[in-house]
């Protein structure tokens, strides 16, 4: 028997390979609030902030990295630079008293856009181990 987590597991990895929102946010095909923006990477506000500072920065190459578990030697660079974004436009947001930055990979770490992406949440106390 199939229970419901495992259909969501098995229907994300099926659909892990398609174009994602994300795809038309590179393109600017709709409407997305860019903060940042470089050869290699995107940063933009979350739609749904869970902070009053949540931006994501993402690949504008999706290639292999539709999720950090696919990433290959080959990434370390882009993965680097990613997270050195993530620095840079956290400074320019004021985030000064610190932030957290996350990914979620897979079903299991409630990833729903298979774009890889950071998470950067910031301008509050952001509770020990959570979100
Ligand atoms: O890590 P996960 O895949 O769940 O995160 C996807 C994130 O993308 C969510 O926080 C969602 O609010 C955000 N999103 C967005 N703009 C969209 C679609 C999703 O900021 N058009």
């Amino acid at each position: 028997e199939v229970d419901a987590a495992q259909k969501a597991a098995a229907s994300s990895a099926a659909d892990s390979d398609a174009p994602t929102i994300f795809d038309k946010v590179i393109a600017k095909q709709i409407p997305a609030q860019i903060i940042y923006e470089d050869e290699q990477a995107l940063a933009f506000r979350d739609i749904s902030p869970q902070g009053p500072v949540h931006f994501l920065v993402i690949p504008k190459v999706r290639g292999r990295l539709t999720q950090l578990s696919k990433a290959t030697e080959e990434d370390k660079p882009l993965l680097g630079h990613l997270m050195y974004v993530a620095a840079q436009v956290a400074k320019q947001e004021g985030l000064a008293q610190g932030y957290r930055v996350c990914i979620n990979d897979g079903p299991n770490g409630c990833q729903s856009v298979y774009h890889m992406h950071l998470h950067i949440i910031g301008g509050r106390q952001i509770p020990d181990g959570r979100l």
